[in-house]
């Protein structure tokens, strides 16, 4: 397959990163089936989208008639026959649950054609394992984004043991015609690069909360403020060749022995799960979120990322 025969492509899955994903695909003209197991979902994720549409016109991302034009080229369907029997290429989008990812895989396997590239946004399972049940696991793949997946401009391109140079040159291709910044992994880990690094970060900041270290508020402060504020223009190696690598070396062998090296979820993050305090989707996590403030703070935080992707854009 060639990549201008990539027409029609249908994402599996319209939660948080399924929706957003449709969007990015309409945004550059692909017909897109988005297709969820529930039709509620299928409503809302619809009404997100247009939503964050309105935000890329406010911001001058976009004009309205590329929102009509982006619109008109999603179809939501709960029949994932319907939704992948054209379908050139597939996004999954389904929880991060190995079995589900089994399921979906075996019957998208199923349904749509034998040249049909299948890609997983999983976090950090193996596309070998996942690809493994379908009778192509040569076309199978990674292409995982960040949330939220119509602003973060990285994709990570992870091919399990038996994608073909095709599969991972053509996707690797078509991200890029999203405009995206994919990123080719050399070998399959898990959790690949962004979430072994998000969660060696995610795991000391929750190893200094319930040490006693500092608030939730402040320790968000010093990573917006301070670690993260430069993050944008240098990351860690640019960073530590700035810093001097001999005094970075120095901090290794004083700090390394010291830093959290826990094996499992701290107890603190387990208690507001089993709560039921998820975060800004039920209305509390480490924060409280009543339903106005949620809705301002999703805004509030688009709008500060897009300016970023701005700049990020602009730089050469
Ligand atoms: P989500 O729970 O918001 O959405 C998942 C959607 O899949 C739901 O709408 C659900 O109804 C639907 N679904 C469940 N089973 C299905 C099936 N068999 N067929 C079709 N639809 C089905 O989850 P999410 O946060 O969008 O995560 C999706 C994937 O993306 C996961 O693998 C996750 O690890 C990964 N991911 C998430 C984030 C994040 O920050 N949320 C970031 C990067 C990657």
């Amino acid at each position: 397959m060639r990549l201008s025969q990539i027409k029609q492509v249908a994402v599996i899955g319209a939660g948080i990163m399924g929706h957003g994903f449709a969007q990015v695909f309409a945004q550059k003209g692909f017909p897109v089936f988005l297709h969820d197991v529930n039709k509620q979902i299928l409503k809302k994720a619809s009404l997100r989208i247009a939503s964050n549409l309105d935000t890329f016109i406010k911001h001058g991302i976009i004009r309205q008639k590329e929102k009509k034009a982006a619109l008109e080229k999603i179809t939501t369907s709960t029949d994932l026959g319907e939704a992948v029997g054209k379908a050139d290429f597939v996004l999954e989008a389904i929880p991060e649950i190995m079995d589900l990812k089994k399921e979906a895989f075996t019957k998208l396997d199923q349904l749509a054609p034998p040249h049909t590239i299948l890609a997983s946004n999983t976090s950090g399972l193996s596309i070998t394992e996942i690809g493994a049940v379908t009778r192509r696991p040569e076309k199978t793949i990674i292409t995982h984004g960040g949330n939220p997946p119509h602003i973060i401009p990285v994709i990570e391109i992870v091919r399990g043991e038996k994608t073909s140079d095709e599969t991972a040159e053509l996707t690797y291709r078509l991200m890029l015609k999203l405009g995206k910044k994919p990123v080719r992994l050399l070998k399959e880990v898990p959790g690949f690069l962004f979430n072994r690094l998000q969660f060696a970060l995610y795991r000391e900041a929750l190893h200094c909360l319930e040490a006693g270290v500092a608030t939730a508020e402040d320790i968000d402060l010093v990573v917006k403020a301070g670690y993260g504020f430069r993050l944008p223009v240098l990351g860690p190696f640019e960073t530590s060749d700035f810093g001097g690598l001999d005094t970075f070396y120095r901090i290794c062998q004083n700090l390394f022995p010291l830093l959290d090296a826990s094996k499992e979820p701290p107890l603190s993050l387990k208690k507001l799960v089993g709560e039921g305090k998820l975060g800004v989707k039920t209305g509390e996590g480490f924060y409280r979120y009543p339903p106005a403030i949620a809705r301002r703070k999703i805004k509030e935080r688009d709008r500060r990322l897009l300016h970023q992707l701005k700049l990020f854009q602009a730089r050469k």
